[in-house]
């Protein structure tokens, strides 16, 4: 029913562009927006988002060894949910621009260089882009940081999102290389959404490999409620 609803939005956004072009829509929720506006959304989802931001949580438990802290902007929920499924899923790039936004407001430590986390080949053919490096370039944009895509990585035996987080550790073990390009180097780690950590703790792993001298992890949301399914 949902996904209908979504379906039939996309298929009226598509008809409303196409009958007026200069016509600009919210990059959330798809409403015409008009003069009032901030980073493609409009007011009722700014003011959404700012509330989101207020009521996260923090951090709670250990991290996962190699990483000296996680900083995320939103909850995984509601508005800052739908702005990384359209990105992710209807490669909507503009919807990373009020999530970048937002991370580069986001406490940080003394990193040097930016690095996303890579996204498998077959993603990357399926996707067009990887979700985590256009987050990244306009974050480092911001920051005035320099950037590196300083992983890469190979197909994990099985889909993350079919697991839980031990079978998750298991799955990605090894799965990444770091570039001697981070040696020395106190790495600022990027990616979408922060779920169980394995996927942060396997780039970490690379990157001190490769001579990192420290990981520190930037993230647009992370999942905070108990049962609440991982994302795709
Ligand atoms: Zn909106």
């Amino acid at each position: 029913m949902k996904n209908l609803k979504r379906f039939w939005r996309r298929i009226a956004a598509v008809v409303l562009e196409w009958l007026y072009p200069d016509r600009v829509l919210c990059v959330c929720c798809e409403r015409a927006l008009g003069e009032e506006q901030e980073d493609g959304l409009c007011p009722d989802c700014v003011r959404a988002l700012q509330r989101l931001e207020l009521e996260k949580s923090t951090q709670r438990e250990a991290l996962p060894e190699g990483i000296d802290y996680v900083q995320w902007a939103y909850p995984y929920t509601a508005q800052a949910r739908s702005l990384i499924l359209w990105m992710k899923f209807s490669s909507v790039r503009e919807a990373a621009v009020p999530l970048a936004r937002a991370m580069a407001m986001l406490p940080g430590g003394e990193e040097e260089l930016m690095v996303p986390v890579p996204t498998t080949k077959r993603r990357l053919r399926e996707r067009g882009f990887n979700q985590a490096e256009l987050l990244c370039a306009l974050v480092a944009q911001q920051l005035g940081m320099p950037m590196a895509n300083a992983l890469t990585r190979r197909d994990e035996q099985r889909p993350q999102a079919m697991l839980r987080e031990k079978q998750r550790r298991k799955n990605l073990a090894g799965c990444m290389t770091a570039s001697p390009l981070v040696r020395g180097k106190r790495v600022l780690l990027v990616d979408d959404v922060y779920t169980t950590g394995s996927t942060a703790a396997e780039a970490a792993r690379a990157l001190l490999a490769a001579g990192a001298r420290s990981v520190g992890v930037f993230t647009a949301a992370r999942t905070e409620f108990d049962g609440q399914d991982a994302p795709p």
